[in-house]
């Protein structure tokens, strides 16, 4: 007991010495002398939008990862919107998604009048569970958001066997997973629609910005269509004939979803150095992975072997079992020396939004235990050596101040 106060004693968040001096974020953006270039060269152009930069990097998008037609848009909930209304969502039908996601893959059901129903986590690897989703499907149920939580591919095989078996749409949020591979193949040509996000915490980055990557022709007509206000300029897809050079139709109700030319280009940039990313990251997942494995009161994300996952996130899960203190106090210890942390995420139907809307605490459980459990430690590819060592470092001092005998 005497000695287990004296460890307490030595952390920082008690006026002991802090591992870092420099407070480190969990996330941070990397850009280039030839990233700045790329923007630069755009603002002396003559296009700031709708320009040649948007096709480059939807080709690019298309090469790296085998799907037939990427569109680019403004983000990535504009993506999971859009995506939502290519696959018919409307009043009344029912989009399964995991509630340890940020809120955007659920909302996009909400936009559309349809109604988002949570399946509980594996509680292992932390993404959707197959099992789960079967027991949501319904016959309103009309697509699944099945979201690469951290990078590691959802278990897309049963998910799309069950898709298909029932009909539905499968959209894949692939907003931490960029680069990742399931069996072998990119995400982007594996589901009916996988959406990307470029804002700058993700793996690439454009400021803002999002994507949707698919196979089929029937979406991709109308996601370009609902990227620019249902409008068009092609006349196979006009009711009557063109009345001449300048004219167009609205043939549906879209928005202005459109990404700037600056955006594109910043990111058809970064994509060069996504395998220089991907590395990096696997490097320090595989040292965070051999340091906190061997320790009693944390759990290590499990992954599936099919997935080969660049990682977005790097997820410390606390072994309450193991330690005097809730997840609180650890967060706030690790703040204190100079980790900073996040949570990712709150479930989203504990939002209030979600809880007016009707959906209660207790829906999935294995989410819910997760969520207590849970903080989010640095990860990006300029984190030196010394930084990851000084994480670990943290780590350890906190854990094991705060661990039960
Ligand atoms: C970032 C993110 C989004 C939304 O992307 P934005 O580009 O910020 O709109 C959607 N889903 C998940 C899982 C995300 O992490």
């Amino acid at each position: 007991m005497d000695n287990r106060t004296e460890e307490t004693a030595g952390l920082a968040i008690h006026g002991g010495r802090p591992v870092r001096e420099k407070t480190i974020f969990y996330g941070h953006q990397y850009i280039d002398d030839a990233d700045i270039e790329a923007v630069t060269e755009v603002l002396r152009s003559d296009f700031l939008t709708c320009g040649p930069k948007i096709e480059e990097v939807e080709k690019k998008l298309c090469d790296l990862t085998g799907a037939k037609y990427a569109v680019m848009v403004s983000n990535g909930t504009a993506a999971l919107h859009l995506a939502c209304m290519a696959a018919g969502i409307s009043e009344g039908d029912e989009v399964i998604t995991t509630p340890i996601t940020f809120a955007a893959s659920a909302n996009c059901a909400l936009y559309c009048g349809g109604r988002p129903v949570f399946a509980d986590i594996n509680p292992d690897t932390y993404n959707i569970s197959p099992e789960e989703i079967e027991k949501k499907i319904s016959s309103r149920t009309k697509a699944v958001v099945a979201v690469d939580y951290t990078g590691q591919a959802a278990d897309l095989g049963p998910i799309r066997k069950l898709c298909g078996e029932h009909g539905l749409c499968l959209i894949e949020d692939a907003s931490h997973s960029i680069g990742t591979k399931y069996k072998g193949r990119y995400v982007g040509s594996i589901a009916d629609m996988t959406i990307f996000s470029f804002h700058p915490v993700k793996t690439i980055t454009g400021g803002e910005g999002g994507a949707i990557l698919t196979d089929n022709e029937e979406y991709y007509t109308l996601l370009k269509l609902g990227r620019t206000h249902g409008i068009t300029r092609d006349e196979s897809l006009m009711e009557g004939n063109s009345e001449g050079k300048w004219y167009y139709q609205q043939v549906g109700l879209g928005y202005n979803y459109r990404m700037t030319d600056i955006q594109a280009a910043l990111i058809s940039s970064q994509l060069d150095k996504l395998p220089r990313f991907a590395k990096r990251r696997k490097e320090i997942v595989a040292r965070y992975d051999e340091a906190f494995g061997e320790l009693p009161q944390v759990v290590v994300q499990k992954e599936i072997a099919e997935s080969d996952t660049v990682r977005h996130l790097y997820i410390l899960q606390l072994n309450l079992e193991e330690l005097t203190v809730s997840r609180k106090e650890v967060f706030d210890a690790l703040g204190a020396e100079g980790v900073a942390c996040n949570v990712h995420y709150i479930p989203v139907y504990y939002f209030p939004h979600y809880q007016k809307l009707g959906y209660g605490k207790g829906l999935c459980p294995n989410a819910e235990r997760l969520y207590e459990r849970i903080l989010t430690l640095p990860l990006y590819y300029a984190m030196t050596d010394e930084d990851v060592e000084d994480v670990i470092t943290a780590v350890k001092k906190v854990v094991q101040a705060y661990r039960k005998d």
